[in-house]
């Protein structure tokens, strides 16, 4: 099966174990890789390490980011008192492009899925939990439509509802089972405005 040299079947091993990523792409990448100008090509392999070796999470909403607090944490004109919860950087990353939220985030890193094995334990709950001893008026809650979704904000919602503070959903304009990232602008802001009580 040695088509290509050692190196070049290498670097089509190491591409397709990408996700979404199959075995004609990773081909397809590798060639166009190795047909690149030297340069671009270590400009390609640089910003893998350096994004591998500085980005980490937010210690306040535990998004990825390269400091310590995040621009949105970080930024005085956000309002600190209104959290949005979300599964993952690309939900979040997703009413950043509305422009439209002023509150800030929190990234949970995943969903419950006893399914899957994946307990409230597994996601950044805890780190949730301990920032609401701080003041804050409202927690939205903006996991995806999916079962796990909809398991983890019945489950979150629960947590906090004996801490007196609001619990809002976002409404249902998000289709079941569709993943934040993919829907369009309009459909989430929407769906921010008519959220609903918990
Ligand atoms: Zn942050």
């Amino acid at each position: 099966m040695d088509y290509y040299s050692s190196q070049i079947s290498r670097l089509i091993e190491q591409l397709s174990a990408l996700p979404g990523i199959g075995s004609k792409t990773a081909q397809r990448l590798a060639f166009h890789i190795v047909n690149m100008p030297v340069d671009q090509a270590e400009a390609l392999s640089t910003a893998i390490i350096e994004a591998k070796k500085n980005v980490r999470y937010c210690k306040q909403c535990c998004t990825m980011t390269d400091a310590p607090l995040c621009p949105i944490c970080s930024n005085p004109k956000r309002d600190q008192r209104t959290i949005m919860v979300v599964e993952n950087t690309r939900d979040l990353a997703a009413y950043e492009k509305t422009g439209k939220y002023e509150g800030v985030y929190h990234v949970l890193h995943g969903a419950i899925s006893p399914m899957l094995g994946i307990g409230p334990s597994d996601i950044r709950l805890k780190e949730l939990m301990q920032r609401l001893q701080g003041e804050v008026d409202e927690v939205i809650i903006a996991t995806n439509s999916s079962l796990e979704g909809e398991t983890t904000a019945m489950y979150i919602s629960k947590l906090i509802k004996p801490t007196g503070i609001r619990v809002t959903r976002i409404a249902s304009g998000v289709p079941v089972g569709g993943d934040l990232e993919y829907i369009d602008e309009v459909t989430l802001l929407r769906a921010l405005e008519g959220r609903v009580e918990l």
